[in-house]
């Protein structure tokens, strides 16, 4: 019996990839896109006549920058409100205003009139891309897919990822963190060394081009991979390594010209693009030339950038990226000598100063870059796929996968603004908790059960993530009546929250991610609009 194919799916910041597990290869392949590439753009655009994907979109974005959507994944599961979001939305070049929920609604120009995309739809776009290119390679339909999303990604980000599978036709098996997936990738590729010592600790280091994912991981000899720790910034990659070359760029001319070109979006994106493009260059060389022509107000543009400039720009970061490590190997409560290998994945781990600060932290230790950097994760998903849908050889199939709840979950109950903290961070899911809470005071007969996830000591600095009120608490003094509150998280991370009155057996429950910002009839309108 021929089984369906599974694909696995690296929805990226700013490349995504797709793989499969091909039977007859006896291994994972990388599935390239319909221009023969195996790392496809995140990027969709609008232009006159048609939708852009991919490739075509991002070719064009320079003469389009307005209708050209990129770097949006941080927007997914955001409240257009939120401060950071806010921040993010500045320094974009399409347009993003807040739509009726309170999300970040992406606006571009399509066939004169002006239309509104959600996040989720747009990731659709590219995940459609994706599923079209590997049904193009393999010849046949394919509906179920593993994606992959950053470890710091909340319960918001993963529904609205889920949503976007959804939209995009896809069946999607599971939800999987990128540096475990990475990992899956590895731990296949070394659990036949018979060298190795009975377990490895491994530390996953992945810098890409909007997040920064760094992990720490058991892997077993029989295969068996644990997440121990999580750590990172979904707001550190190589895009703020271009962004600091641009500024420094807008001041250059400025001193020179006396011009200010920062509100010129034609000119900043293509600023930002030979930016992006000397900063690769840097990896292999120690200077290069910026030249663009009639780049701002009829005037050409030129400089020398040097390896040394761009270190000096971007210390702040590297620093952070080591910090970082620090902190993931402190929640882990491993010293850095007990890790016996560190995995670089990411387009930005290429950057010699990346590779030397991350050697030299782990006091010489040769860095593994066995693994491709940037189809590792997609890689990985692929073989979570197989082993899902049951394809793939015994190593596949005797694949065991337990991940960790990457922020701590919580309650804010009445009066007290303090995080409760119901499932702390690094907890292996699935999982189940419960907390006993006693009211508040005499006359309560409801309590309003607000869930957050963060870790922060109060609930203001945390995320919020949703809501519900419980009522028929029995008069009593206060303290006398008990509330459990029971918090259970599912493979995918999505959680489900119930209270309890204990002695009534009152319940009143709520899956946080599903009554988010997308309910199943909006999931059903935008598939409606899409396919318009
Ligand atoms: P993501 O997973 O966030 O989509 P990737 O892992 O594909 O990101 O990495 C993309 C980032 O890597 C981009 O910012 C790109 O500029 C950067 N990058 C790619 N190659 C190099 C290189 N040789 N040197 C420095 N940065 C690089
Ligand atoms: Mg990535």
């Amino acid at each position: 019996m021929t089984r369906r194919t599974a694909i696995g799916i690296d929805l990226g910041t700013t490349y995504s990839c797709v793989a499969a597990w091909f039977d007859e290869h006896n291994r994972v392949e990388i599935i390239p896109n319909l221009q023969g590439n195996r790392i496809t753009p995140s990027c969709v655009a609008w232009d006159e006549a048609q939708l852009l994907v991919g490739e075509a979109a991002k070719n064009q974005s320079t003469r389009n920058p307005k209708n050209t959507v990129f770097d949006f994944k941080c927007l997914m599961g955001a409240k257009f409100n939120d401060g950071v979001v806010r921040k993010d939305i500045e320094t974009r070049h399409f347009k993003v205003i807040e739509g009726t929920t309170g999300k970040p609604m992406i606006v571009c120009e399509h066939e004169s009139e002006e239309k509104k995309f959600s996040p989720e739809e747009i990731s659709s776009l590219i995940l459609k891309n994706l599923k079209e290119a590997a049904e193009a390679f393999l010849g046949t339909t394919v509906t179920d897919a593993v994606i992959t999303l950053p470890a710091y990604f909340s319960d918001k980000q993963r529904q609205a990822t889920l949503d976007a599978g959804v939209l995009a036709g896809l069946n999607v098996m599971r939800l999987i963190n990128e540096p475990t997936s990475a990992a899956i990738a590895y731990g296949l590729d070394k659990s036949a060394d018979i060298n190795s010592p009975n377990e490895k600790n491994v530390l996953i280091f992945d810098l890409g081009g909007g997040t920064f994912d760094v992990s720490l991981l058991k892997i077993s000899k029989a295969g068996t991979i644990t997440v121990k720790a999580v750590g990172g910034d979904t707001h550190l990659g190589g895009e703020n390594f271009d962004q600091l070359m641009v500024n420094h760029c807008v001041d250059i001319f400025k001193k020179r010209e006396k011009k200010d070109m920062s509100k010129n979006a034609r000119a900043m994106m293509r600023l930002k693009i030979a930016c992006e493009k000397a900063k690769r260059d840097l990896s292999s060389t120690t200077q290069t030339p910026i030249e663009i022509d009639c780049l701002y107000d009829g005037m050409d543009f030129t400089t020398k950038f040097s390896r040394a400039k761009f270190e000096e720009l971007n210390a702040g970061f590297f620093n952070m990226c080591i910090k970082h490590v620090e902190n993931c190997l402190r929640d882990g409560n491993m010293h850095k000598r007990d890790v016996h290998e560190v995995v670089v994945v990411g387009g930005s781990t290429r950057i010699p100063k990346v590779q030397q600060m991350l050697t030299e932290f782990f006091d010489g230790k040769p860095l593994c870059k066995s693994i491709h950097a940037n189809e590792a994760v997609a890689y990985g998903a692929a073989v979570l796929a197989a082993n899902l849908s049951g394809n793939g050889n015994k190593r596949v199939r005797d694949l065991v996968l337990s991940d960790v709840t990457p922020l701590s979950l919580g309650v804010k109950l009445s009066l007290d603004h303090i995080m409760g903290v119901v499932i702390p961070r690094n907890t292996p899911v699935p999982t189940v908790k419960e907390c006993v809470y006693e009211t508040l005071y005499g006359t309560q007969v409801s309590v309003v059960c607000d869930e957050y996830q963060g870790e922060k000591k109060y609930v203001k600095d945390n995320i919020f993530l949703d809501t519900f009120t419980l009522y028929g608490i029995p008069a009593a003094p206060k303290g006398v009546e008990k509330l459990k509150v029971c918090f259970s998280m599912d493979d995918n991370g999505i959680l489900r929250v119930s209270v309890e009155i204990m002695s009534t057996g009152n319940k009143g429950s709520i899956t946080i991610a599903m009554s988010g910002d997308t309910s199943k009839d909006e999931i059903k309108k935008m598939v409606k609009k899409i396919k318009q």
